[in-house]
């Protein structure tokens, strides 16, 4: 059984809604930063192979299983952009506020403001693991025209969850995490943790 996981990621809004949702288990659950382990390379071009390869670059630095989260904003008129670049979709140095103002920006020439969040987790019990956990999640929405609400995080308060009619930054957290991309895939990838043997 895992006794102590490691969560693969920095990003601070991340890890809060993370670790509320790991609550139930009864597993240690700590971020990379605890380790002072550095933020992986994320290389590639799908959610899965970037979160395998943080989950197995915090799995190497620290010996212990690792769960990591790639996900991104997918916007329908740009094909699914920025998706995994949505970190730094409006380049670097990466910033919220720029790339909501990027997004904001793009979709002015358009009528079609439709757009997801995906959230792809994958989980190791070790580097090298062959049959890693993978889930995952995804919540439809549309692009907001002004920002609204001030909880969450990136590009919360200008993506509004389509059954409320809220952006997700208006959410609580426990909203948020019942609707959210990120929820979805925790709540698939808690029921895979517990039926392992
Ligand atoms: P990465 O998974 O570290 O490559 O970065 C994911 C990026 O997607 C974040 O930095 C945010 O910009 C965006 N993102 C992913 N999930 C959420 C969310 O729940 N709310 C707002 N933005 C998100």
């Amino acid at each position: 059984m895992i006794q102590k996981l490691v969560i693969a990621s920095g990003n601070k809004g991340k890890l809060l809604e993370i670790q509320a949702l790991l609550t139930p288990l009864n597993i240690e659950v700590l971020p990379q930063s605890a380790f002072n382990v550095t933020e992986a390379a994320e290389p590639h071009c799908t959610f899965i192979e970037n979160a395998l390869a943080k989950a197995r670059h915090a799995s190497l630095a620290t010996g212990l299983p690792a769960l990591a989260d790639d996900s991104g904003l997918c916007l329908e008129v740009l094909d699914g952009a920025p998706g995994v670049h949505s970190a730094y979709f409006a380049g670097e140095p990466r910033s919220d506020a720029n790339n909501n103002a990027h997004v904001l920006k793009t979709l002015k020439q358009h009528e079609n403001r439709f757009a997801h969040y995906y959230c792809c987790l994958v989980l190791v019990r070790k580097h090298d693991d062959p049959q890693p956990l993978i889930a995952e999640g995804i919540w439809a929405g549309q692009i907001l025209k002004k920002p609204r609400g001030e909880g969450g995080f990136g590009y919360d308060p200008l993506f509004m969850d389509n059954i409320t009619g809220k952006s997700a930054a208006e959410l609580t957290p426990e909203l948020k995490n019942k609707l959210s991309h990120r929820g979805q895939a925790l709540r698939k990838m808690l029921h895979l943790i517990e039926h392992l043997n």
